[in-house]
């Protein structure tokens, strides 16, 4: 065996971001136990930063000790028993899994399903809880990584509230980017992962649940199905009482990029951060649209920090990726399900929304592009982000 030296990527795909070199410089500092009184008041700056990001009170806040889908499955399997009927609204891949969720907490999940590349209706999901009965949860993804599209996160869980459900909201992408409201939205289970907009390394999957949501998990009547999700074992680790008592090793050095990450992105400042998001986002798009290229989602439905674009015909898209890895140490990302082929995936998140990435981007695929002799009037994308930026 020899020492593994990953090669230098910009990452402007999906996730993971491209992690600041802070970050990882936190990584590298020295392991501490778990249960060290240094490390316990490193967990409480960590949930005193997620409440602030998720702009909540909510006590049950804390980052789970895996990726976003643990996140995702923590939820699920707490607030959902047996014989429960959760509506999962769907419009891209993480739809698909939160209804495999349902079905392994023994739920039934009412479906109710949007063309991929557009925001979820608000008018079907509320037909959907006229005709369902009780219901215990509604469940959707706020920012659909997989289609580029942001579905209205404060109506959803309002119609929730309405009909007396909780709702489930997937923050993955979204936390970081672009507003997640929790306490203004209601929203009841929220969940997302280190390595989109926070641009830590991949691993950890922040939470939130409201009193609501902290009630229907001690009125269950089961137990959950799950021994390492159960929240009411893992809060006994990390409630901040003195009472903390083992669970399991956090990941300490994780925990410590985490941190970092959180340190710098409140440096910034919130708005900050969600303006400069916004900001290369224009100028990205800008560019892209003036080579010639459509964007997939209609303007006022686009996730700022993942962008996809149609494909031109006769473009052998892996061909273009692998120019761009290759000849820029550049990732983007492939199209999903039924967007594979159709389109790519810019990512825009964290560290990497920034004007240097944009510029290459825009470089990099015109390059892969003109080598496909794809007619496009060379310079005019990097103009016309230049001009915005
Ligand atoms: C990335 C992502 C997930 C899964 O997160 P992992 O960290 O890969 O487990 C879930 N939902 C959405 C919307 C995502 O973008």
């Amino acid at each position: 065996m020899q020492s593994f030296n990953p090669p230098i990527r910009t990452l402007m795909g999906p996730g993971p971001s491209d992690v600041h070199p802070r970050v990882t410089a936190a990584l590298a500092r020295p392991t501490i136990g778990h249960l060290d009184p240094a490390f316990q008041d490193l967990m409480e700056d960590i949930k005193g930063a997620l409440r602030r990001l998720f702009q909540t009170d909510n006590a049950l806040t804390f980052p789970v000790s895996a990726p976003g889908s643990a996140g995702m499955e923590t939820c699920f399997a707490n607030l959902v028993e047996p014989g429960d009927t959760v509506i999962v609204a769907r419009n891209g891949v993480f739809g698909s899994r939160m209804e495999e969720n349902v079905r392994r907490a023994g739920g039934t999940a009412i479906m109710v399903d949007q063309d991929w590349g557009r925001a979820i209706d608000v008018d079907a999901v509320a037909k959907a809880f006229e005709a369902a009965g009780t219901v215990k949860a509604l469940a959707f993804v706020h920012a659909e990584t997989s289609t580029g599209v942001r579905s209205d996160a404060a109506a959803l869980c309002a119609l929730a509230r309405e009909h007396g459900a909780l709702s489930i909201v997937d923050c993955v992408t979204s936390l970081g980017g672009i507003p997640v409201e929790v306490d203004a939205w209601g929203a009841d289970a929220v969940y997302s992962g280190s390595q989109k907009c926070l641009s830590a390394p991949p691993g950890l999957s922040p939470v939130t649940f409201s009193p609501r949501a902290e009630k229907a998990v001690e009125a269950r009547t089961t137990p959950v199905n799950s021994w390492f999700l159960d929240l009411s074992l893992v809060m006994a680790y990390w409630s901040g009482d003195g009472g903390r008592s083992y669970h399991h090793t956090a990941p300490v050095n994780a925990m410590y990029g985490l941190h970092e990450a959180l340190v710098m992105f409140e440096e910034d400042g919130m708005e900050a951060c969600f303006k400069r998001h916004a900001h290369m986002h224009r100028a990205l798009v800008a560019g892209l649209e003036a080579m010639g290229l459509d964007m997939l989602v209609p303007a006022n439905e686009r996730l700022l920090q993942l962008n996809t674009v149609q494909i031109p015909d006769g473009v052998d898209e892996a061909a273009v990726r692998a120019h761009l890895l290759s000849a820029y140490g550049l990732e983007i990302g492939a199209g999903l399900g039924p967007l594979a082929g159709k389109v790519w995936r810019i990512g825009l998140m964290g560290t990497a929304a920034s004007q240097k990435n944009v510029l290459l981007c825009l470089t990099a695929l015109e390059d892969a592009l003109a080598r496909q002799q794809v007619r496009l009037d060379r310079g005019a994308g990097v103009a016309a982000a230049e001009a915005l930026l």
